[in-house]
């Protein structure tokens, strides 16, 4: 939660908080959406179905395959839950970038380009449990929850804007905040929300059964690709480093390892709807 946020919640009544507040799953962390999560999913799912339209996809036997073997293991690790309205889609674009991404609702993209540096189930399950860590985490959600405070002269607007049925949520709002602009890019999110990404996705993997040291590896894989070896980058950019990332990945690795036994155990529950 950026400061800006936190100066102005003092104002707001404790009501609308309730409302608002969520536990984002796995850190725990408490943070505040002004959207409403139906709003969010609606125009999330219609941006995929833009992409889909756009951009091509792969018929790439093989990749797509991979795909749909990890996005079912890891649609099952994810409990009900942290998304509840997920209906799960996995997608294959054939686009040279090295890049994947999840939205609200279950939609998940990955671009061919991705198996450069992907190797394996669990490499290709490190990435993508990632960017369903963003959605279940609802980083969407607090970053458009941070524009329509600057949009609407602060939080209090924000709040009443939630109550009318968040009114200002564009299709454009929804597919900035995902980075989308008129050709498939990258998500930039800050590097608090993608070490945030990175602990969920870990969690999730490995409660999927993939063993977790892979996403490391993604990593790794990644510095090499990008030749960004100064380690001074890690406080330079908004964007945590590599190494910065593969240092949290390391603390985090026993509880992962405890998740994945967990699982073997107990699974992840599920309801039946
Ligand atoms: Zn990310």
């Amino acid at each position: 939660m950026n400061t800006k946020l936190l100066s102005v919640l003092a104002v707001v009544p404790a009501a609308l908080l309730l409302h608002g507040c969520y536990q984002v799953p796995v850190t725990g962390r408490h943070s505040l959406s002004l959207v409403d999560d139906k709003e969010v999913t609606k125009m999330s799912i219609a941006a995929f179905d833009e992409m889909k339209a756009h951009n091509r996809i792969s018929n790439d036997k093989d990749l797509n395959a991979e795909l749909q073997r990890v996005g079912e293991r890891l649609q099952r690790a994810v409990p009900i839950w942290d998304m509840p309205d997920a209906d799960w889609e996995f997608v294959l674009f054939d686009n040279p970038q090295i890049n994947a991404f999840a939205m609200a609702g279950g939609k998940v993209g990955v671009f061919t380009g991705l198996f450069k540096i992907v190797q394996n189930d669990d490499q290709l399950a490190s990435v993508m449990a990632h960017e369903i860590g963003h959605v279940t985490a609802k980083h969407i959600h607090e970053q458009l929850s941070q524009e329509m405070a600057l949009n609407t002269g602060g939080l209090i607007g924000g709040v009443a804007l939630m109550g009318s049925g968040a009114g200002l949520l564009t299709s454009t709002a929804v597919m900035e905040a995902y980075g989308i602009g008129s050709e498939a890019s990258g998500f930039a999110f800050d590097r608090k929300k993608e070490k945030e990404a990175d602990h969920i996705g870990l969690i999730y993997m490995a409660r999927a059964g993939y063993d977790p040291h892979e996403a490391i590896k993604v990593l790794e894989k990644l510095e090499e690709e990008e030749g960004n070896g100064q380690p001074e980058s890690a406080f330079g950019s908004t964007h945590p480093s590599n190494p910065e990332r593969i240092a949290a990945l390391e603390a985090e690795m026993p509880e992962a390892l405890r998740a994945q036994e967990d699982a073997k155990i107990k699974p992840v529950p599920v309801l039946v709807k």
